[in-house]
């Protein structure tokens, strides 16, 4: 088992506080679903895990200080799907998702990466579309080539920010189904999302932010409470079956506006 672990990380640009004191730690072998508003500190408390803002507090790998490995080792062991991104250049989808090996050898490729690659186009769905340039492709199309591309790495953390935006009902259950398969295969997976019904389903544990804080964390069933949605969302809630691999659970799904009274 590998743990990735942050103490006490905290996140300020001048005055503002974007992200409060935060301890933090994840594991291989799990599927963590980040929740929250927009604006409460997701993708910030993802880029300071990584390293990739300015940020107080400490980061570990397997007791290791991330920032004592080199950037090629980082990103071989920490995969990062960033939040909204779109592809810049006319590649192919194959050429896209073998950046994804990068990592590991540079700017040669070994037979072994073929075949990471091969494997990720079929999770994917992606095969057919291999010879096409990421510019001509659907957006829903492009976050699969990106995700593809994080999962290609074969690192042992996977963070992705938001992969489900833009895909439709269909292929957010396969992506987080593929998800849920890299965290039984042993991986660490991350995910920073807004269905609630999804994190139910997938998730194995759920960090509850708001306002640049840590609110909750745990198991989906105790997270996802009448009282936890209503007050991280300002909503109100149903109670709602859902079904999981390891059998139903009841939680509280958004189903109106917070009623004004
Ligand atoms: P989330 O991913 O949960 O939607 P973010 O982590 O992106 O939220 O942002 C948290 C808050 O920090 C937001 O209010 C955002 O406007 C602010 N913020 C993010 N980056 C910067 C920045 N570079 N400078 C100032 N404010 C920022
Ligand atoms: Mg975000």
């Amino acid at each position: 088992m590998s743990l990735l672990q942050a103490r006490n990380l905290n996140v300020s640009i001048g005055k503002a506080r974007l992200l409060q004191p935060a301890d933090l730690s994840l594991e291989t072998g799990t599927l963590t679903a980040i929740l929250g508003p927009n604006g409460a500190g997701k993708s910030t408390l993802l880029k300071a895990l990584l390293g990739l803002i300015d940020h107080g507090g400490e980061t570990k790998l397997d007791g290791k200080a991330l920032s004592s490995l080199s950037p090629r080792e980082r990103a071989k062991q920490i995969a990062y799907l960033p939040q909204g991104q779109s592809h810049a250049w006319p590649l192919s989808v194959e050429a896209v998702v073998t950046l994804g090996r990068h990592p590991h050898g540079g700017h040669t490729h070994s037979g072994q990466d073929g075949n990471v690659v091969e494997r990720v186009l079929n999770t994917m769905g992606l095969k057919d579309l291999r010879g096409q340039s990421v510019l001509t492709l659907s957006g829903g199309e492009q976050m699969r080539v990106s995700l593809a591309r994080a999962l290609a790495v074969e690192a042992t953390f996977l963070l992705a920010d938001e992969p489900l935006a833009s895909l439709d009902p269909r292929y957010q259950f396969e992506i987080m189904s593929v998800l849920a398969g890299q965290a039984r295969g042993g991986d660490g997976v991350v995910v920073v999302m807004h269905d609630l019904a999804l994190a139910a389903r997938y998730a194995d544990r759920i960090i509850l932010m708001k306002d640049g804080a840590i609110l909750a964390d745990g198991p989906p069933v105790t997270m996802l409470s009448g009282e936890n949605v209503q007050s991280v969302f300002n909503v109100q809630t149903r109670q709602t079956d859902i079904h999981r691999e390891d059998g139903p659970i009841n939680v509280a799904l958004p189903s109106e506006l917070e009623s004004k009274a």
